[in-house]
């Protein structure tokens, strides 16, 4: 079978509703992807190894905090920095998660709760890739209901003193500085993010192994025991569960973007095997009525998902959009890819199950796409409480 190469998908004319660019921002991401990772990212899944040689060349194209303004960033619409989500995913999750964490998880608290010092210290530093950034949130025993954390940060002089167990944290043991959420004991238990450079003593992170999503991906445990940070560390706008919620959905809207990558890269390699592929009177298996109809879902499930994600993007911009609508996008469109990797594996038999394609490789990762940054079902009663006003948690 020859190799499979990316054409793009784009059932209704979907590229009409970009401008000018977007589609060159969008253009430079997917050519970027297909030279530098596509050819690398199979022997990285296999190694568990991130790709730690692009984080320059992804800087150099702006791909780090690209949607904030100043501080050397971008300054892309949400729209843009979308389509750079959707590009980085369909190279691979793991890599796209990397870009988020850096982007959504740590510049954007920095940029929007942390002092000019802050700012000035770590965005540019970020933005070219010379620091890396991790988010601590979830712990061992508080995932979907991160409120309950045990993390504790103590006031002592005009230092913080912080302990407490993150779990799962992308990128831990790569990160030049965590962003800590903690309880701060002395404002009646308050979460609020702390940033926390990795070579204080007590800080300890250590790699989480055997995982079979994300693999091209760092998830660490972090430690933190008596980790003494001078009192400019405390980011000063935080306050609450909001703030790291407010971090999560930025996160969310381009995970939106992303799923709809992996989609595409699935989506396309099971069309393209489908119409090489032959079985019972030598006939491509693509003429087959039930692959056929699994090649119509998934290009329906695409195209309704491109849709979403371009509103819930336009109302980004416009400042209008709320987060039970970066919920229903996060929600439907990881689904979405989800059952797309499933039908495309199906669609390429035994075949389907070997990494001389990217399928399996994607449905793996989306398996923990659907889990972080607020499960599938977290986010159905988002949704849920949105339209009935009703908590059900
Ligand atoms: C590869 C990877 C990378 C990650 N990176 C990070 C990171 O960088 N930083 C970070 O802070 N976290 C990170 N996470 C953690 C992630 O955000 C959590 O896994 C997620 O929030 C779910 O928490 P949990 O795994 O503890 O599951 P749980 O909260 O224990 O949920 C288990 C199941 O119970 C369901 N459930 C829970 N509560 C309810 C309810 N009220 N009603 C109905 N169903 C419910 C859930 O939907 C789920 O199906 C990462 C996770 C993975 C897998």
């Amino acid at each position: 079978m020859p190799a499979i190469k990316f054409r793009g998908v784009d059932f209704i004319a979907f590229d009409t509703l970009l401008n000018d660019d977007e589609r060159l921002v969008r253009d430079t991401a997917r050519k970027f992807i297909e030279d530098n990772l596509v050819p690398i990212i199979e022997e990285c899944n296999r190694a568990g190894r991130f790709p730690r040689e692009l984080v320059k060349p992804m800087a150099d194209l702006g791909f780090f905090g690209a949607s904030l303004h100043g501080y050397g960033c971008a300054g892309m619409s949400n729209v843009e920095y979308g389509l750079v989500t959707q590009e980085l995913e369909r190279g691979d999750s793991g890599v796209r998660s990397f870009v988020s964490v850096q982007s959504a998880l740590v510049m954007y608290p920095i940029y929007t709760f942390g002092s000019d010092e802050q700012k000035n210290t770590w965005l540019p530093a970020m933005q070219r890739g010379e620091k890396l950034g991790c988010f601590g949130l979830t712990e061992p025993d508080f995932g979907s209901n991160p409120g309950g954390m045990r993390t504790r940060a103590k006031k002592v002089g005009k230092e913080y003193v912080l302990n407490g167990e993150k779990m799962w944290i992308t990128s831990g043991t790569i990160a030049d500085v965590a962003v800590i959420w903690a309880k701060v004991e002395d404002e009646g238990d308050k979460v609020r993010g702390f940033l926390v450079e990795t070579d204080r003593p007590g800080f300890k992170a250590e790699d989480i192994h055997g995982k079979w999503s994300l693999r091209a991906s760092v998830t660490s445990g972090l430690s933190l025991q008596d980790v003494h940070i001078p009192e400019s560390n405390l980011l000063p706008g935080s306050g609450g569960l909001k703030s790291p919620l407010m971090c999560l959905n930025q996160a969310r809207y381009g995970i939106s973007w992303g799923a709809i990558g992996a989609a595409m890269a699935c989506y396309d390699c099971a069309l393209q095997y489908s119409l090489l592929r032959k079985q019972f009177r030598n006939q491509p298996i693509a003429s087959h009525q039930l692959v056929q109809e699994k090649l119509t879902w998934m290009i329906n499930e695409i195209t309704k998902a491109q849709l979403l994600v371009l509103q819930v993007g336009r109302l980004k911009d416009a400042g209008k959009v709320q987060h039970q609508h970066i919920s229903m996008a996060k929600r439907n469109n990881v689904w979405m890819a989800l059952e797309c990797a499933r039908l495309s594996r199906d669609i390429l038999g035994a075949n389907g199950v070997a990494d001389d394609y990217p399928i399996m490789r994607h449905l793996m990762n989306l398996e923990s796409v659907k889990t972080y940054e607020g499960t599938h079902d977290i986010h159905t009663l988002i949704i849920g409480a949105s339209v009935t006003g009703i908590d059900a948690f």
